[in-house]
């Protein structure tokens, strides 16, 4: 899928971003400073200026406190425990089997918060056609139950990407003494269903929940984007309850994404802002808690894939995606 967008050249080198950074965040708080930093360093020969002001406004006046500063910041890799699939997910469960369970809740500042963790699609589902391509009911329409996503041209997929960074950020929020859980852990054959993957946040009550993705878009499309969801009031949607918390929650993730990982923003949606709202993707419309989707950057472009393909730049993914949600519960 490709799309229409501005043309803008996209920063490259990251070192010379660096001290500059380090500079901000000693006067910068919170989302603003991600935002800051880019504008600062990646403004040159696009067209998008004024977009990503209007967004840097408005991610400071809804930023109420520090990223996350404190975080741990560790390097340390998840352990890709692939567990076996099993088991039969004909049924909706909530919650699903194993996936569900939640590590016991350490001690941590944010002891008591509950954070559940989308992994886009499933290593499984393209050997699960017909199950995955079932209609389900997203409020707006009936949409497939889910969809294979997308891999780069040398054959690293988008699923195994998200259980990657899902797993890096599970490890990261926990240390804050988040309650973590993940909608599918590599644990069932496929799915779920964009439908279950949202009951599973809600039946948590979920404080925030992100769906991690990577774009399948054209060579050239570069960057990441935040989806957040538009108002939705149709069928068993209705967004309208969290289209603001979503909105802040995004706004901070995006924030913290650019400063993290030093990716500009989506150069082919979203003007620039790195911001997209959406009323198609059922994992939103039937959301009753805040949630966002993360594009972390396009698969089908070389630049962006050498970077997706990188243990090193998902532990900076990741560890942008916590900070944006760590400020975003600090605040509520
Ligand atoms: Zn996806």
């Amino acid at each position: 899928m490709s799309y229409v967008g501005p043309d803008f050249d996209p920063p490259q080198p990251r070192r010379s971003r660096r001290p500059l950074t380090v500079a901000l965040a000693a006067l910068v708080p919170g989302a603003l400073l991600g935002w800051l930093a880019y504008q600062a360093v990646g403004a040159s020969g696009d067209d998008g200026g004024q977009d990503r002001a209007s967004v840097a406004s408005s991610a400071s006046a809804s930023s109420g406190g520090p990223a996350a500063s404190t975080a741990p910041s560790t390097s340390k890799a998840s352990s890709a425990s692939s567990a076996s699939a099993t088991g039969d997910d004909e049924r909706p469960a909530s919650p699903a089997p194993s996936s569900a369970r939640s590590a016991p809740a350490a001690s941590g500042p944010l002891k008591g918060k509950v954070v559940v963790i989308d992994p886009g699609h499933n290593p499984g589902n393209f050997q699960h056609t017909a199950d995955i391509n079932r209609k389900v009911n997203i409020g707006t329409n009936l949409k497939e139950c889910d969809t294979t996503g997308t891999s780069t041209n040398a054959g690293y997929s988008e699923a195994r990407f998200t259980l990657d960074v899902a797993r890096r950020l599970r490890t990261i929020l926990q240390k804050q003494g988040v309650r973590v859980k993940f909608t599918q852990d590599g644990d069932r054959p496929w799915g779920p269903c964009v439908d279950e993957r949202a009951r599973i946040g809600n039946a948590a009550h979920a404080d925030a929940a992100i769906s991690i993705h990577a774009d399948g878009a054209a060579a050239g499309d570069r960057g990441f984007h935040v989806i957040l969801p538009g108002a939705v009031h149709a069928g068993a949607a209705d967004t309208r309850p969290i289209v603001d918390s979503s909105a802040d929650l995004g706004e901070r993730v995006a924030g913290n994404f650019v400063r993290a990982t030093g990716s500009a923003p989506s150069n082919y949606i979203g003007d620039g802002t790195g911001l997209v709202t959406r009323k198609d993707l059922g994992g939103l419309n039937l959301s009753t808690v805040p949630k966002v989707f993360i594009e972390c950057g396009n698969m089908r472009d070389s630049k962006d894939a050498a970077l997706l393909t990188s243990g090193a730049w998902r532990q900076k993914a990741a560890q942008g995606i916590s900070e944006g949600i760590v400020s975003f519960l600090r605040a509520s």
